[in-house]
């Protein structure tokens, strides 16, 4: 599949539909230590080269929205790459089949042996190829695709630690960390293999775990019934 191909596929499913957000109290207790920003690659270490974006760009982050690529992650892939590609097609013309953008559709991309890379900085809203407004949206992205894959432990480790980070900076509640699916119709983005977690309550559990001072021990559980029982591999 070429590099096209999986731009496309990973855009298509990140078509996020804003849905009316009902500002909620974030659950985050105030007698615990403050959660430290986890380790990332920043934008500068894997040599991001954005356009300037405009001033009117900007807004309050509200929501934490999680999502996947949606095109499998293939044995031997290199994230510094492929976030370096994504950057790149992304700015291309649209006559270029590229999409006219600054910068990174996603604020936060995590590979699957669980690096952080940073993208488009947050204070920036992403990008979305809809009507629908994705202003306040946090964009956390998830390498692999898990409709096909299983999600490795030490990729929900580093989203589990990020989300608890960034709902303390940004005073998300609770309710307003969502999968792309709960925002947009027609999307089975994040994948079911990453979903299921953010749908019983897991996912949340172990970002309270965080924000409590512990070290959640993160098991995934078996394969369900329907779903992948590939596990994604890890870079090299
Ligand atoms: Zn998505």
């Amino acid at each position: 599949m070429s590099r096209r191909m999986l731009g496309v596929l990973c855009l298509g499913l990140m078509l996020c539909a804003c849905a009316t957000g009902v500002v909620a109290e974030s659950d985050t207790a105030q007698t615990h230590p403050a959660v430290e920003k986890p380790a990332t690659v920043t934008a500068e270490q894997w040599g991001s080269d954005p356009l300037p974006i405009p001033e009117e760009r900007k807004h309050e982050p509200k929501f934490i929205t999680i999502h996947h690529a949606g095109a499998d992650w293939k044995a031997g892939s290199d994230p510094y790459e492929k976030i370096r590609n994504l950057q790149a097609w992304g700015k291309k013309s649209v006559e270029d089949g590229g999409k006219d953008w600054p910068d990174l559709p996603y604020h936060f991309l995590i590979s699957p042996d669980g690096r952080v890379f940073e993208g488009r900085p947050v204070v920036y809203e992403p990008e979305t190829n809809t009507n629908y407004g994705v202003r306040s949206h946090i964009g956390v992205q998830l390498w692999g695709n898990f409709e096909t894959q299983r999600i490795s432990p030490q990729q929900v480790a580093s989203a589990v630690r990020l989300v608890a980070w960034l709902s303390q900076e940004y005073g998300v509640g609770d309710d307003l960390i969502r999968g792309h699916r709960d925002m947009a119709e027609g999307t089975s983005c994040p994948g079911m293999d990453l979903y299921r977690y953010l749908e019983d309550g897991q996912f949340l559990g172990w970002v309270n775990q965080i924000r409590a001072g512990e070290t959640p021990v993160i098991d995934l559980g078996p394969a369900l019934e329907d779903g992948p029982t590939e596990r994604i591999p890890l870079p090299e």
